[in-house]
């Protein structure tokens, strides 16, 4: 293979493994995106359970609601997507939401 011919392998594979790194992170965030909205909603439910033996006020803190759940999961109160991202519970929905806008719940 001379060096032209070279080259333009060279640069076919790179491309390639540029879209293909590209799809991965892309598929990634949209599934951590879906395990964040399936986290808010386990948690709606929860708060649902909260509120009905609290009068209908929500908690103030987010893990007033780990009680309502069977199995907590390791990462609760948490975004999947970035662990440092904290619910914080919605004072006009009384729910609990991420703070990452691309993560609320259709
Ligand atoms: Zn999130």
């Amino acid at each position: 293979m001379n060096l032209p011919k070279f080259f333009a392998v060279a640069a076919i594979l790179i491309t390639l493994a540029a879209f293909g790194s590209l799809s991965y992170v892309y598929s990634q965030e949209k599934t951590q995106r879906i395990a964040c909205i399936h986290n808010q909603e386990v948690m709606r439910e929860a708060m649902i359970h909260y509120q009905t033996q609290h009068a209908g006020n929500p908690p103030g803190r987010i893990w007033a609601l780990w009680p309502y759940y069977n199995e907590a999961p390791e990462d609760f109160g948490t975004c999947p997507y970035d662990h440092d991202l904290l619910y914080v519970i919605d004072r006009e929905t009384g729910m609990a939401v991420c703070p990452n806008p691309d993560h609320r719940i259709p």
